[in-house]
């Protein structure tokens, strides 16, 4: 439904580039499309070309473009009531506390806006625990985290980044961060000292390059951290919510992290919300007035985000990733290429990792782009592939001749 209101006068891409070029930083390097519409797997751009979108706004809209249901409750709340701030309860968020701690098991929620925030958030819960539960003497707190990581951007995350550009030129930079190699239980053991509060790792590094630990990796990892009273924190804002064919990541091992960090999916990509998860022991720390939000925990935001966790079981969206996802990977390990060396992944987050020689992922993806295919290289050699949730089988097969000819076609 759109409603009276002034529609772009400018209809070209090349205008719509301009613009964004003329009047907004450059921070991005976008594909050269420019979308107008979405609708379950598809986005169309301005001229009305449809594509299929495989990379789902980096995992945001796992349910699909303008999902109906939640587009419906998201109209209705807006209707009603769309910003308390804190200062007073609203009728929303108490039931999306509710839902998401029963969806996820655990006992408290905190919410926020943004997947950085939430790992911000998720930082100061685990120092302000290691103080007040394990006693480490002030200001000495120390995270582990892994080479390769991405948690976001904000001056604090960025300061743990081994991605020697995301920290160029935005010192001075947090401390109390200690980097470790991804994937290698043995190093976390090394590393954990008196003042270790916290592990803070992907289940999958997605922006990485969906690089998948080694079976048994989360959950040697879990019974180290229980053994030295180190909190485990997952960031499953990538991995999370039916991605890669369970609830979480961590549950193909079985692992139930201290301290769950949800984002992007949680509201299928309708508004920014994200939240941390975890027990009374970590989530207690907070007295009122330690941390906070305006928007956090809106009740247009929680309304959203329970209809999207709703439509992620309803339509088992979760089973369908998994039966889906490993057809796909399959499909695509098939494919005789002389470029590629590796298929990776699990569920539907899928990567494709180019030989050296092949030269980029970017060129294959400007080419997936011509046979209406929209995928985003990953660091440099890798192609991502994570539709919509919502795919079917014979969309997957459509797809699968177009990405076999790209990769086969002599570039
Ligand atoms: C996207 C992402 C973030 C950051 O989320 P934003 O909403 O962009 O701040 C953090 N961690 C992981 C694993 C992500 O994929």
């Amino acid at each position: 439904m759109i409603l009276a209101r002034e529609r772009p006068q400018i209809k070209s891409s090349a205008e719509f580039i301009a613009l964004e070029d003329r009047y907004g930083a450059h921070n991005y390097h976008p594909l050269g499309v420019v979308l107008s519409r979405g609708e379950g797997v598809w986005v169309y751009d301005v001229k009305g070309n449809r594509y299929l979108d495989c990379l789902s706004a980096y995992s945001a809209v796992n349910q699909g473009h303008c999902h109906p249901r939640i587009l419906a409750t998201m109209m209705e709340q807006a209707q009603r009531l769309t910003l308390t701030s804190r200062a007073f309860y609203n009728d929303q968020l108490g039931l999306f506390y509710r839902d998401l701690c029963e969806f996820g098991g655990y006992e408290l929620a905190l919410p926020m806006n943004s997947g950085a925030e939430a790992v911000e958030t998720a930082i100061k819960a685990a120092r302000k625990w290691g103080y007040e539960v394990k006693h480490v003497a002030p200001d000495q707190a120390e995270i582990i985290v892994c080479a390769g990581n991405f948690h976001g951007r904000t001056t604090t995350i960025i300061s743990f980044s081994s991605e020697a550009q995301y920290k160029a030129g935005f010192g001075p930079l947090t401390p109390g961060f200690r980097i470790i190699p991804y994937g290698d239980a043995r190093a976390l053991r090394e590393a954990i000292g008196p003042n270790t509060v916290a592990f803070l790792v992907e289940p999958i590094q997605g922006e990485g390059g969906v690089v998948v630990p080694p079976q048994g990796y989360l959950s040697a990892v879990a019974d180290i951290c229980r053994q030295h009273n180190v909190l485990l924190m997952a960031d499953e804002i990538q991995t999370g919510l039916g991605r890669t064919g369970k609830r979480f990541a961590c549950d193909h091992e079985g692992v139930r992290p201290d301290v769950m960090i949800l984002g992007k999916a949680l509201s299928g990509g309708f508004y920014p919300v994200s939240a941390v998860l975890s027990d009374r022991e970590v989530l207690g720390v907070f007295q009122p007035g330690d941390h906070g939000s305006t928007f956090g925990g809106n009740p247009l935001g929680a309304a959203v985000a329970r209809t999207a966790l709703a439509v992620l079981q309803d339509e088992g969206l979760i089973d369908n990733a998994a039966k889906l996802g490993d057809y796909f990977r399959q499909r695509l390990q098939e494919i005789e290429s002389p470029f590629v060396q590796e298929v990776r992944g699990r569920g539907m987050l899928i990567g494709v990792q180019l030989k050296p020689e092949a030269g980029g992922a970017r060129a294959f993806c400007d080419q997936l782009q011509t046979q209406n295919i929209l995928a985003k290289d990953t660091h440099g050699t890798v192609i991502r592939f994570a539709p919509p949730l919502v795919i079917t089988r014979p969309t997957i097969d459509w797809a699968l001749e177009r990405i076999t000819a790209v990769l086969t076609a002599a570039n």
